[in-house]
């Protein structure tokens, strides 16, 4: 049995040439769901299975059924800015970013005001510089000692 070229359906020969006449006047294939609809009925077949919602992140009209797909890829989605946290679209995102990563704030460290842009990088220098820092004071305390303990000896003698 052919298919109908049109509605893509198993036509039997002998009236193959009548359907295909008939069906390519009358009968259109859904693009979206392959099902053979009634011309007139396109539009209406649209409204039902396939709506059109706007995606709210890039306005763009998408098949209904396919929306949540698009809506986890979609490029506009809204992510949290990395240094606030504040969910926004991408594009006033970029600006915010910007903006926000420039304000400065108290490392909890040292107490100095950085960056935000800066302020992982700036943590683990300022832990290092700490650690270093404590280390020296370690040293030159054990030092004190020592020159104490060995300043009373002599002051014994
Ligand atoms: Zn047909
Ligand atoms: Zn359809
Ligand atoms: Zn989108
Ligand atoms: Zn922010
Ligand atoms: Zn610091």
């Amino acid at each position: 049995m052919p298919d109908c070229p049109n509605c893509k359906k198993d036509i039997p020969s002998e009236i193959f040439e009548l359907h295909e006449a008939h069906c390519s006047r009358f009968i259109v294939l859904c693009t979206q769901c392959k099902q053979s609809i009634p011309k007139i009925k396109k539009k209406d077949h649209d409204k039902e299975f396939h709506k059109k919602a706007k995606c709210p992140y890039c306005s763009e009209s998408i098949d209904i059924t396919e929306l949540p797909l698009h809506k986890t890829i979609c490029n506009a989605k809204p992510r949290p800015c990395l240094y606030c946290g504040a969910i926004m679209d991408l594009q006033s995102l970029l600006d915010h970013e910007d903006h926000c990563g420039s304000r400065t704030e108290a490392c909890d460290i040292c107490g100095k005001n950085i960056v935000i842009k800066d302020l992982p990088e700036h943590f683990q220098n300022c832990i290092e510089m700490m650690e270093e820092q404590e280390h020296k004071e370690q040293e030159s305390l054990k030092k004190k000692k020592n020159n104490h303990t060995t300043a009373k000896k002599r002051g014994k003698k």
